[in-house]
């Protein structure tokens, strides 16, 4: 197995491409044509692997399931128009009513909302500190069929228990799902700490440039489906490994239909060839500016985890390459946060993550703010919290645009 940069780069000419094109071609088409009838029943039977429908199957899309599936050790991705179609797609094919699963309380604002939902459909979430082993043990019961973790939470940045939960799911035999967006394969792959399925939001690191969304799910074949109820005897194939992703590829993304365009994919492929380079320059920013910050004396917290005051520092460390290009921080009660952010000149008001441009947002009066002060308050979220996602621009210019902020 070669580099992680080489295996990307050159993903693509492991199968055939037209005309030796080094790109894998957009191919912008919904059917696919078949001289022999025989040979389109065959595809439709499962009894040859060509292409049925868009929805369900496209060449330029699985030549980037190919390469999210290097990228993380898997054994097979289905990829998605969003990170969020990714995730309810995943639930919605795998669990039924009366079933329950347990969830870090710590999650990406719209992945809260979604689970909440599902509650009113009659599957059932638990919210725990992911942080804790314990806490995630003790919420499970009976019914529970799985455990969904992110590895770095955004905003606050705290760092899941993931081997310990990963041994926890081992044990108890349910299916552990990790959303490894924040991360990213280049900084950790989840299949280490006995991962079922990966959830990547491709919108963010894979894709990188802020011009694409996508999602991913990929099967790591470390989980025995046989032990899981809830597949169908369609999808009961002669692989088990496979029958979990099989049912989310028919009974999620066919039926429901949150697939990625071939467009999208064509973006997404591009920028990944540049994930490892481009995080390693976020990266290095991020442990540059967060020390800048947690110095200077107008700041009351900065949370990051490559920081020693961070309470997952060492864990963080164990378990991924660096500690992200994601962190928060809460300036002193003196400083106006809108006029500190008003202030900076390079760094861009904006929603996003994983851009290479570095992004600030404050978080209560935006993406936090549909849930209220108290729910805030109770997941540690002040009102003067910003999260700052670093991009790739020159150090230099970064730390006097941070400095520029105070004014
Ligand atoms: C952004 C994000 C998602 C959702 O991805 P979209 O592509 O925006 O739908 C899911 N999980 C995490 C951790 C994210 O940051």
């Amino acid at each position: 197995m070669s580099g992680f940069t080489t295996t990307i780069v050159h993903s693509d000419r492991r199968d055939p491409i037209e005309h030796g094109s080094l790109q894998k071609p957009i191919h912008a088409t919904v059917a696919y044509g078949y001289e022999d009838v025989q040979d389109l029943a065959d595809v439709f039977q499962g009894k040859s692997s060509g292409y049925s429908y868009g929805r369900q199957v496209n060449p330029t899309v699985s030549a980037l399931e190919s390469k999210i599936d290097r990228m993380e050790g898997g054994i097979a991705t289905v990829c998605f128009a969003t990170g969020m179609a990714a995730i309810g797609t995943l639930l919605f094919a795998l669990l039924r009513r009366g079933d329950h699963f347990v969830s870090s309380s710590f999650l990406f604002g719209n992945t809260n909302s979604l689970f909440q939902s599902f509650s009113v459909h009659g599957v059932d979430a638990s919210f725990v500190d992911a942080t804790d082993v314990e806490a995630v043990a003790g919420a499970i019961r009976e019914e529970t069929k799985l455990v969904f973790v992110e590895t770095i939470a955004n905003p606050r940045t705290q760092v899941a228990a993931l081997r310990e939960i990963g041994e926890l799911c081992r044990e108890r035999e349910l299916i552990y799902v990790v959303d490894n967006t924040m991360t990213s394969p280049y900084l950790f792959q989840p299949a280490d700490v006995g991962a079922s399925l990966i959830v990547n939001s491709l919108t963010k690191y894979i894709g990188g440039h802020g011009n694409a969304l996508g999602g991913a799910i990929t099967e790591t074949g470390l989980y025995n489906w046989e032990l899981f109820d809830n597949i169908y005897d369609t999808y009961r194939g002669a692989d088990p490994k496979k029958w979990g992703i099989t049912q989310i590829r028919k009974k999620g993304l066919r039926d429901f239909g949150g697939a990625l365009g071939a467009e999208a994919a064509h973006h997404i492929g591009i920028g990944s060839e540049t994930l490892a380079l481009r995080l390693e320059r976020q990266c290095a920013n991020a442990k540059t500016v967060t020390k800048f910050l947690e110095n200077h004396e107008k700041v009351d917290a900065v949370y990051y985890p490559g920081l020693e005051s961070h309470p997952e520092h060492a864990r963080a460390k164990e378990l991924f390459r660096h500690p992200g290009a994601l962190f928060s921080f809460e300036l002193a009660e003196d400083v106006d946060t809108f006029d500190y952010l008003n202030r900076l000149e390079v760094v861009i008001k904006s929603s996003n993550l994983g851009d290479n441009r570095t992004l600030a947002i404050p978080v209560a009066q935006t993406i936090y703010f549909e849930m209220g002060r108290e729910r805030r308050a109770s997941m540690g979220i002040k009102e003067s919290l910003v999260r700052i996602s670093v991009g790739i621009e020159d150090v230099d210019d970064l730390i006097e645009d941070f400095d520029r902020g105070f004014g």
